[in-house]
């Protein structure tokens, strides 16, 4: 038996693969509902999500949406939708193909061809930052004004803060980045592409919701681990307010303070690793506006002094009537979120006026915490817990909804793998 802890997008799809591989496997959750951080819901009949607004239509992704029968569900952008900085005081329009940095007026031209050199310059070192690589890669103007808000935004991170070594440098090397980042862009593949984005009609809970229903008999809501402790005949033990169950491995999906409790007991050292590793605070505030916007929505320079890091625009992504998801504060201004609500909604409508011209009423206010994949990643190097315990969390691989996807399949494999020795050795005694 796997027992699984945390029955969001990781822990679901894990045991929809160790199901379909027929090894034996319970998920415990502690919320009374599944799917973690992907929440959509309805305010005035509008449909927001909390949590991720969209991903991409990866293979891995592509074969979920068949198998739960959610074809008639998805809903794909419109990949020319343009996106935008806003910097300088007005939005501009971010280039999508290689040789389209020429044009365009994000970047002034003594920028452009203090670009034009980033050819020549080294590839990435691991122990600088992402900032120092980004700018001395590409100048600083295309860091402020792109590179920067872009890379930082996945994570509500300052760049200044991230090493290239713990967060950059894995992903350029399997996007098989060596030196030049520009010039994968200018030879062969000109568009900056992949698979398109894609949400659902009713939202991109759509996905969990319907990995829960397949698999329901196998996951347990209301369940919070509190602990586990060495079991009987090299099991583990794991605790529950309700129950203790014996399982043979435990694999923790849960955030990174969750996991860290759970390991206290068994593994002190790394329990205190990952305890440390730091969460940046976002507010998520959900606007109505009408407006001729067109585009897949804006980031913030980083030469901007203002709360708002980058706003989707769900209205013309996903045709979601007048909807608008600001997100303020992450590590530039982390005391935002502290503010009630009302200051907060009204920052989030008097920086959204300022930036696009256009009024707007606040839906909702939430708030939001991220793995900040900041320099605090390096209280995981060396990290190492008992046989037996796996890590599959968002603060341990990759973030996205892809890399949790791949990565609860590399581990099915894995674990089907053992399931079969282990039975092997039973049957062979
Ligand atoms: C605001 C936001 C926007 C995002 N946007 C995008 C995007 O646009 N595109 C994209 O690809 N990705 C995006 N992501 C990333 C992606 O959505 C997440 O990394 C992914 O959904 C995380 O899933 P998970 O199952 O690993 O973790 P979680 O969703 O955090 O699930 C962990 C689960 O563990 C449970 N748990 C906690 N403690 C315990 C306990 N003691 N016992 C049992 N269960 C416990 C929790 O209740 C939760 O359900 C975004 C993330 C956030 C937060």
């Amino acid at each position: 038996m796997i027992g699984i802890v945390g029955g969001g997008l990781t822990g679901l799809s894990l045991a929809h693969e160790l199901a379909r591989r027929g090894v034996d496997h319970v998920v415990l959750e502690a919320d009374v509902r599944p799917g973690g951080v992907i929440r959509s819901g309805r305010i005035e009949g509008r449909l927001l999500e909390w949590g991720p607004q969209r991903a991409r239509l990866v293979a891995s992704l592509d074969r979920y949406v068949r198998e739960l029968g959610l074809e008639g569900d998805v809903i794909l952008a419109d990949p020319d939708l343009p996106l935008y900085v806003y910097a300088a005081g007005k939005l501009r329009e971010v280039p999508s193909s290689g040789w389209g940095w020429l044009g365009g007026d994000l970047l002034t031209w003594g920028a452009k061809v203090r670009m034009a050199f980033e050819i020549l310059t080294a590839g990435p070192r691991p122990e600088e930052t992402v900032a120092d690589f980004l700018v001395r890669k590409l100048g600083r103007q295309p860091y402020e004004r792109i590179a920067g808000p872009l890379y930082g935004g996945l994570y509500a991170s300052d760049p200044a803060d991230m090493v290239v070594g713990l967060s950059l440098g894995p992903v350029l090397r399997e996007l098989g980045v060596k030196r030049s980042l520009l010039l994968p862009l200018l030879v062969g593949r000109s568009r900056i592409d992949g698979p398109a984005a894609c949400s659902f009609t009713h939202g991109m809970q759509t996905v969990t919701d319907a990995l829960y229903e397949a698999n329901r008999d196998a996951v347990r809501l209301s369940t919070p681990v509190e602990r586990i402790r060495p079991g009987e005949r090299r099991r583990w033990a794991v605790e529950t307010p309700a129950e203790t169950v014996e399982v043979e491995e435990i694999v923790l999906t849960c955030p990174a303070e969750a996991a860290a409790r759970i390991l206290a007991d068994v593994a002190p050292h790394a329990a205190g690793a990952i305890a440390s590793l730091h969460y940046n605070p976002l507010a998520v505030v959900h606007l109505h506006a009408d407006t001729d916007l067109e585009g897949f929505g804006y980031q913030v320079s980083l030469e901007e002094d203002l709360a708002t890091r980058g706003v989707t625009w769900n209205d013309s992504l996903f045709d979601r009537d007048g909807v608008y998801t600001a997100y303020l504060g992450g590590a530039k201004r982390p005391g935002v979120v502290e503010e009630l609500d009302d200051r907060i909604g009204e920052i989030a409508t008097q920086e959204f006026e300022r930036i696009t011209g256009h009024g707007a009423r606040v839906l909702a206010v939430a708030r939001v915490t991220m793995p900040a994949w900041d320099r605090s990643w390096a209280a995981l190097k060396g990290l190492e817990v008992p046989r037996g315990i796996r890590l599959a969390a968002s603060w341990e691989s990759r973030p996205g909804i892809p890399g949790r996807l791949a990565q609860a399949n590399r581990l099915a494999e894995a674990l089907t793998r053992q399931a079969s020795a282990r039975s092997r050795s039973r049957w062979s005694r």
